[in-house]
């Protein structure tokens, strides 16, 4: 089936939710993909950074022929191996006690404001009124469904679907007086994207991330992390905000942590992950789900994160991440570009101008790139991506940048 086939079939028959790129997917090697006429992209988007570790990587295919003589799926009515060991690995790394598997990012999140709204109910009451609000921060982006929704502040994704879910409020990012303004006694979690992942690429503040710790631990409220995007490796650490709080500092540690993205390798998983206070909280059949933590899903995490030990690249994150920061770095001189940011191989230069024809540019290139926030070229290139490689990406996004002939003034200037 060709591109054109397979777009009328789409435009006649799926719902039209979703802007796609002209490429239609064959296969993929490493940190390339390849389309069904046989053109190569490097891909710096690894599907939103799900395909963390490349396209089909030999030890998960290998896995995946082993695993695929078992049952694909035993629903959480049964035993299997494979959800305890994984759950043992994500409390190790985190610090945190126990973990609750979903099947992606929206679904965990829904799982830590229900957990954090039992919690509130149950152990830290508010005298006569009932904990409930949570706050979360401006531009954050916690998923599509009413839940994750309500805790997401851009308009553009909330305004069809009014009214939400009730007691939500924003704080502005990484400011601290208005975090404490908001924190009345009513409120039962304070939510944060250690790096705002769709909202542009933007890191939370040192000083913001202990206000916030700090300030729901004096008024018995939690503090929920997603690192949906920022976590699992990304940053060169296994979490984003262990940049600023040591594992066996459990104190400053969140109270829970949502995962999803690159934790099952592109086999859709999730992991709320939570202290043992909370989850202490969480009866019996209170929550649940038919499909999260299954065999197959648990077992390709398990590689995942054996993977990334055994080839160190954790540190090949922090080294490449670094590199490809201070190669960005250079583009600053261009009049489109605003701003580099970014940690590890989560990274962004911002614009002066819409990044979208730029997005098509660096594709027709070989380029898998996106733009998220209107103005804000983002990249989640796959933790084995090469020096080599980042080199020839700079110089083709070089071209396109330095051919764009407006910059702020030309823009905005009167007539
Ligand atoms: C992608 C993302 C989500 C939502 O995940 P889905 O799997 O698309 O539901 C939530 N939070 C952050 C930070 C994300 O990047």
């Amino acid at each position: 089936m060709q591109l054109t086939h397979v777009k009328e079939l789409e435009s006649k028959y799926i719902l039209g939710t979703y802007a796609r790129y002209d490429v239609l997917v064959e296969r993929g090697s490493g940190a390339y993909l390849v389309d069904r006429s046989n053109k190569r992209y490097l891909d710096l988007l690894t599907g939103i950074g799900v395909n963390a570790l490349g396209h089909n990587h030999p030890r998960v295919k290998q896995l995946l022929r082993k695993q695929i003589k078992r049952p694909l799926h035993v629903s959480n009515l049964f035993y299997h191996e494979y959800q305890g060991r994984l759950a043992e690995k994500l409390s190790n790394i985190s610090g945190l006690d126990r973990a609750f598997f979903t099947n992606s990012g929206a679904e965990s999140i829904e799982g830590c404001l229900k957990f954090a709204r039992a919690y509130a109910g149950r152990v830290s009451t508010n005298g006569s009124g009932r904990k409930y609000r949570i706050l979360a921060l401006e531009n954050s982006f916690h998923g599509r469904t009413l839940g994750a929704l309500s805790a997401t502040s851009q308009k553009k994704y909330r305004d069809p679907f009014e009214p939400l879910v009730p007691g939500f409020e924003f704080v502005e990012f990484n400011n601290v007086e208005d975090l404490q303004r908001k924190f009345t006694d009513d409120v039962c979690a304070v939510m944060i994207e250690t790096i705002q992942g769709e909202g542009g690429i933007r890191l939370l503040s040192e000083e913001f991330y202990h206000a916030a710790r700090r300030l729901t631990a004096e008024r018995g409220a939690l503090l929920i992390a997603d690192e949906i995007q920022c976590g699992l490796g990304r940053t060169g650490r296994w979490f984003a905000f262990q940049e600023f709080v040591s594992p066996t500092d459990k104190d400053a540690l969140p109270d829970i942590i949502a995962c999803a993205k690159p934790l099952g390798l592109g086999i859709p998983l999730g992991a709320v992950l939570l202290k043992e206070r909370v989850a202490a909280a969480i009866r019996a059949g209170e929550h649940g789900t038919t499909f999260g933590g299954g065999p197959l899903a648990c077992r390709v995490s398990i590689e995942y994160f054996r993977i990334i030990e055994d080839d160190g690249l954790l540190g090949y994150i922090a080294d490449t991440g670094a590199y490809f920061k201070s190669r960005l770095e250079e583009l600053r001189s261009l009049p489109v570009v605003k701003d580099v940011r970014g940690r590890g191989l989560m990274l962004a230069v911002e614009l002066n101008v819409p990044g979208k024809e730029i997005v098509k540019k660096l594709l027709a290139e070989g380029f898998v790139t996106n733009c998220t926030h209107d103005t804000v070229l983002r990249f989640l290139p796959p933790f084995v991506i090469t020096r080599k490689q980042i080199d020839k990406f700079i110089r083709a996004l070089q071209a396109v940048l330095a051919a764009e002939p407006i910059g702020p003034e030309a823009e905005t200037a009167p007539n």
